[in-house]
């Protein structure tokens, strides 16, 4: 079963991650995008460390939910209100209890993912953090770890795509030939989750 420390733990491990992360992200947003998506995500996931020790959220859907309420007010571009999205989502369907279990857990996030693209409006294909997403949810029912696999394999297979929403889309053919930087952060956010499952 998955508690509320777990959840802490992932958002941890991702803030983690996304520190390290970060100008490599911004150089992916660099040719496709306006160069801000590691120091956005930076400053959000700092953000939701601080809360998350300032307010102590004692169940998973409180973690999540804070989590991404706090990514909303912090983070300016798309990828703020669209992570943002997934979490409070994600927390909203795991509802007030204590633990859960993985395959709530999976439940919960393709809610979540769902969310994402219905805001978003992008579908698998169209070159986002959906092309990520989407596998690594489908994957879940299995472990993990597949988890983590397929949303790097998604991540990687947006490289020859052509972007049909958000900043990159404005490109055309000319966004096709490098990867989608929100796709590479969804990863590493399906690899914290993974890290913290062991
Ligand atoms: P901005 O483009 O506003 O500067 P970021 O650079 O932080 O925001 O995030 C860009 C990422 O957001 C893209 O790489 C893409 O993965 C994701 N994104 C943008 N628009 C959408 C959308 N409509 N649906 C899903 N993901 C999107
Ligand atoms: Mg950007
Ligand atoms: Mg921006």
């Amino acid at each position: 079963m998955l508690d509320a420390d777990f959840f802490r733990r992932w958002m941890t491990a991702a803030a983690a991650s996304v520190d390290r992360a970060a100008d490599r992200l911004t150089e992916l947003d660099s040719p496709i995008g306006d160069a801000d998506h590691g120091s956005n995500l930076r400053r959000g996931f700092t953000a939701v460390r601080a809360a998350l020790e300032e307010e102590s959220p004692d169940t998973p859907g409180a973690v999540l939910t804070l989590a991404g309420r706090r990514l909303v007010s912090t983070v300016g571009g798309a990828s703020g209100p669209l992570y943002g999205m997934l979490l409070r989502r994600t927390g909203k369907a795991l509802g007030d209890a204590a633990e859960v279990s993985e395959e709530q857990f999976a439940g919960a996030l393709r809610v979540g993912v769902d969310a994402v693209r219905a805001l978003g409006g992008a579908a698998p294909g169209d070159k986002t953090m959906i092309d990520a997403l989407a596998p690594a949810v489908d994957a879940l029912g299995d472990s993990f770890a597949a988890a983590r696999s397929a949303a790097l394999a998604g991540a990687e297979a947006t490289t020859p795509l052509r972007a049909r929403k958000g900043r990159a889309s404005y490109l055309g053919e000319r966004s096709v030939g490098h990867q989608d930087p929100g796709a590479a952060s969804a990863a590493l956010l399906v690899a914290a989750l993974a890290e913290v499952a062991g």
